[in-house]
């Protein structure tokens, strides 16, 4: 039986995974390694943003970018460019974040999930690669803290953002679609996804073809689940009274189990968005034939060998090769 989606929930994810298995941030030679290391002793003046200080592209942080995409059966943009999203922020001291627009490395591309009926395609709109900022740091809670502190070691680590279609139709879909990729980045072995802030999610949410939220920095899967919940039992509540949903970033009190508002959404335009003029465009023909040479077996591709050469019912096979660890145990 067709799943009814009653309420018309429309759920979209934007994923940004830190590439930590890299030695090295996206444009600089400091390590990723800051993982319980003092605040700001793997600096340089390139990820401090000072004057003059000119980024190199890590050439390895596009290999696994390209490698996540290939995974994600995007398409890979021949030609890449990196560009500069312009915000102030105290994490972020150039006063822009080197990010992707026109042109991110990968696009259009699927996952298949098991949706509330059975398989469910779930559209991946874009992937892109992007610096990550510094880390703010709250003593206590942001509200309650008398100061805020600064911690750079997170400036510059590579990240990929991996934005999806509204294709998700409740909260268990979302958080198998966030299992799914888990296992898909574990197999692909470009992010230590344990690491704390190495996975965080944004969620669109929608309901009954109303105005959308963005719920910003979900920052585990668990999470996931419970923000989406939450905001859809509170959009419902507002249409049923009759009012209208404001269209809005809202934040994700771990806590206290809720979402807040935080501002009215940006648009694009707010950004002034334009080529970074520090960094060459990228040509990666030659790159994507050699990383889809060395791209390892992945979870689905592992379940069918699992089904056809041994002769493991789906279910069992599912459960070997949803952990990685499991998975090569078998073989
Ligand atoms: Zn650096």
């Amino acid at each position: 039986m067709a799943y009814e989606n009653r309420d018309r929930v429309k759920i979209g994810l934007e994923i940004h995974v830190q590439l930590n298995r890299l030695k090295t941030k996206i444009f600089c030679g400091c390590t990723t390694n800051y993982h319980g290391d003092p605040p700001n002793t793997h600096v340089c003046p390139v990820c401090l943003g000072l004057p003059g200080a000119l980024p190199v592209v890590n050439r390895r942080a596009v290999e696994y970018a390209i490698r996540v995409g290939l995974a994600l059966n995007c398409g890979i943009n021949e030609h890449t460019q990196f560009y500069r999203k312009n915000y102030y922020y105290p994490d972020l001291p150039r006063g822009f974040q080197i990010t992707q627009y026109d042109y991110p490395i990968a696009q259009q591309g699927h996952v298949t999930i098991e949706g509330e009926d059975g398989e469910h395609m779930v559209r991946i709109n874009r992937a892109h690669m992007e610096e990550d900022p510094g880390r703010l740091v709250h003593e206590g809670t942001i509200d309650r803290s008398k100061y805020t502190l600064v911690d750079y070691n997170r400036s510059g680590i590579p990240l990929l953002e991996i934005v999806t279609e509204p294709d998700l139709r409740s909260p268990k879909e979302a958080r198998r679609f966030l299992d799914k990729l888990r296992n898909i980045l574990e197999y692909l072995g470009v992010s230590d996804l344990d690491l704390e802030g190495s996975v965080r999610v944004d969620a669109n949410v929608s309901i009954m073809d109303g105005n959308r939220t963005e719920v910003k920095n979900i920052s585990s899967y668990k999470g996931a689940e419970k923000a989406l919940l939450y905001e859809i039992v509170r959009q419902k509540n507002l249409i049923r009274r009759g009012k209208t949903v404001t269209q809005e970033t809202r934040h994700f009190d771990e806590a206290r189990e809720i979402t807040v508002s935080i501002r009215t959404k940006e648009e694009a335009h707010d950004y002034r968005y334009f080529p970074e003029p520090d960094l060459v465009p990228l040509r990666v023909r030659d790159w994507v034939a050699k990383v889809k040479e060395e791209l390892p077996e992945l979870p689905d591709a592992r379940k069918e060998r699992f089904m056809t050469e041994y002769g493991v019912k789906a279910e069992h096979a599912k459960t070997l090769t949803g952990q990685l660890k499991l998975a090569q145990k078998k073989q």
